[in-house]
């Protein structure tokens, strides 16, 4: 539901203040479905609003389960474009969500689904925040609540920043979703003004670049928007960050065999590293798998994924240069519902 139509309708229907809220609690927190199951609102007015608001901004159209227990819905917006979102189930009882931010996406890195499928628009914040309600409801007949949140489905999530910025308010907010900061990551190709408008905000959201690459030749081949924003924009504008923030930054490394994970490439992101105190100091590299994709022409395997031993070799060299780093686990790839292989069920198919 749009909370500044629902506001606004409130208004216009004569409503006392807090109804505003009862409404945004029921849906947030009680995860009602409909307004005709807010039973603290008297009826005429849940008519009301049915008739002229719509309750949820996305269409639920398909959901998959992988055999690791993570699951990805496809929604389709109510202009017919097609998002999705995963479920992640970890060991430890955690349950991540991972929010697309954008339909499509405007960077086109070379290794990504959603690149690919070139950009169609920016998400609302009621159109990021209600993917989290979907698997929310879905836990909760089970007992399990979602536990993190992070930004790092389909899209950039700095090419909209007002938009996400409300949805990570609306997530967090007591009357909202009211998830910890701590539990909200997000994760950017590189967008430096993004990263210092991130940095000034009063609050304790995750950081995650993601770099894959120790060099600008590389990383402008992988990652066009290295072009605009280049290691020597980029790196100062972390070290700040991590500087006035004192927060983790996490730095994603996209492992693609036989293009970035040499032993002379290890090393040169440990170089990389060394040269900026405040990422050395707290920073981890988190080391992901590449996930085969389809390309435009809707070919798989552009890339492939590193060797076990090219692997091992790179993790040894960044322990033996005291950088700090963890192999992230891979989930749901038998569904696509992995790191970089959301494209959307309608375009997955042609
Ligand atoms: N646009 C943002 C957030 C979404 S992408 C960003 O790029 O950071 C989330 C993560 O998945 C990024 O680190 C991205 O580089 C990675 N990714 C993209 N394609 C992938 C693939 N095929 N296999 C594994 N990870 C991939
Ligand atoms: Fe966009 Fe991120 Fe995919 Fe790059 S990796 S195309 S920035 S979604």
């Amino acid at each position: 539901m749009d909370l500044d139509k629902l506001q606004t309708t409130l208004e216009e229907l004569g409503q006392p203040a807090y109804r505003f809220k009862q409404i945004k609690l029921a849906m947030y927190q009680d995860l009602k479905e409909g307004f005709d199951s807010i039973e603290n609102i008297p009826l005429t007015l849940r008519q009301d609003l049915d008739r002229l608001l719509s309750f949820n901004e996305l269409i639920l159209k398909t959901e998959q389960k992988s055999l690791d227990g993570s699951g990805k819905n496809l929604f389709f917006t109510h202009d017919d474009l097609a998002i999705e979102s995963v479920l992640i189930k970890h060991g430890d009882g955690s349950r991540t969500v991972c929010v697309s931010t954008e339909a499509g996406c405007q960077i086109d890195c070379s290794f990504c689904a959603t690149g690919h499928l070139g950009f169609k628009r920016v998400l609302s914040p009621s159109e990021i925040a209600e993917q989290v309600l979907s698997f929310s409801r879905e836990l909760k007949a089970k007992g399990e609540k979602v536990t993190n949140v992070v930004f790092m489905g389909m899209g950039e999530p700095f090419l909209n920043y007002d938009n996400i910025k409300k949805a990570i308010l609306l997530l967090n907010d007591k009357d909202g979703f009211n998830l910890g900061q701590r539990r909200i990551s997000v994760s950017t190709s590189g967008i430096v003004p993004g990263i210092e408008r991130f940095g000034a905000e009063d609050w304790q959201i995750n950081l995650a670049i993601s770099l894959h690459a120790p060099d600008n030749a590389l990383r402008s081949r992988l990652m066009p928007i290295n072009k605009t924003y280049p290691l020597e924009k980029l790196m100062p504008a972390l070290d700040a960050y991590v500087a006035k923030n004192n927060r983790r930054l996490m730095i994603e490394y996209l492992l693609l065999g036989g293009i970035n994970d040499s032993p002379r490439q290890a090393d040169a992101l440990a170089d990389l590293i060394h040269a900026y105190g405040e990422i050395l100091r707290l920073s981890v590299v988190n080391l992901i798998i590449y996930n085969p994709t389809k390309d435009s022409d809707g070919h798989w395997d552009r890339f492939r994924s590193p060797s076990l031993a090219a692997l091992r070799a790179f993790e040894e060299i960044l322990t033996k240069r005291e950088i700090a780093w963890t192999r992230r686990a891979s989930f749901g790839s038998d569904i696509s519902g992995a790191c970089g292989q959301l494209a959307g069920e309608v375009n997955s198919t042609h």
